[in-house]
């Protein structure tokens, strides 16, 4: 019955994490905040086709802020503008969550806030350190919708 599926469909999302859907940081297109927009790096940004480019400090690890492509509209290259001048200009807010966090309480969390995108990070404490955040990739409501769907298809 319907009922039966849209439960289905809710059992899957309470119980799969964003970390079974993420994507890893290795395949995340970024970009170092030491960047330079001149045309080289705009047409690469153009090229990714993302939306949103996390921008890291150091190593890719660090992410500090995020560019939206669409701050690039009154960007000339021939400035050779420092990236930070933009993305300290719009300074989107950037959105971290554990990498336990349920699908259900992530689609909550993209429902009430203005960003699409979070950052997922877990605590790493297997080392002989001390435990820190780890970087694991980036979500987007996207991806959670792509799980909705699938679990909705494998339900017919
Ligand atoms: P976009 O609007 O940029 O296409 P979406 O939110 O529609 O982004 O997400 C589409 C897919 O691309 C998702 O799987 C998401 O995790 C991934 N994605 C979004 N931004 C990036 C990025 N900068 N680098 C790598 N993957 C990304």
């Amino acid at each position: 019955s319907e009922f039966v599926k849209e439960e289905f469909s809710r059992g899957m999302l309470r119980i799969k994490t964003v970390e079974d859907i993420l994507t890893p940081l290795k395949d995340c297109f970024m970009l170092p905040s030491s960047a330079v927009l001149d045309f080289s790096t705009m047409s690469e940004i153009m090229q990714s086709g993302y939306t949103r480019v996390p921008i890291y400090e150091e190593e890719r690890s660090n992410i500090v802020e995020i560019l939206y492509v669409k701050d690039l509209a009154l960007v000339d290259p021939d400035d050779c503008t420092p990236m930070t001048t933009i993305t300290k200009f719009y300074n989107h807010p950037l959105h971290f969550v554990f990498n336990d966090t349920k699908l259900d309480a992530m689609l909550e969390e993209f429902k009430k806030g203005n960003s699409h995108m979070a950052i997922v990070q877990k605590v790493n404490n297997e080392g002989e350190g001390d435990p820190f955040y780890e970087v694991l990739g980036l979500v987007t409501l996207e991806d959670v919708i792509e799980e909705i769907i699938k679990s909705e298809i494998l339900d017919e």
